[in-house]
């Protein structure tokens, strides 16, 4: 079975998976998408407002980026960030 890191966690997946068992990142046809997203784009407080309720919801890391349009790294940041302040 052919294996390759994940571009989330580097942690090596299938290639056949649909989503990566350790993080949680969707594979593959999602990653070409979300590789067009800039590193550090910008959070706005809107963004921020968006993001504490959906993940009050358990709504999952992977899906918040898809819905915010950032980077998964950067939303686990910033949820981190936030509940820290809250
Ligand atoms: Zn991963």
């Amino acid at each position: 079975m052919p294996l390759e890191p994940c571009y989330e966690c580097n942690k090596e997946i299938s290639t056949l998976a649909r989503s990566c068992p350790n993080c949680g990142a969707p594979s593959k046809n999602i990653k070409k998408k979300t590789s067009s997203i800039p590193p550090t784009s910008e959070w706005t407080a809107e963004d921020d407002k968006k993001l504490l309720s959906l993940y009050k919801k358990r709504v999952p890391e992977f899906a918040l980026a898809k819905i915010l349009k950032k980077r998964l790294p950067a939303v686990r940041e910033r949820i981190i960030l936030l509940m820290k302040k809250n």
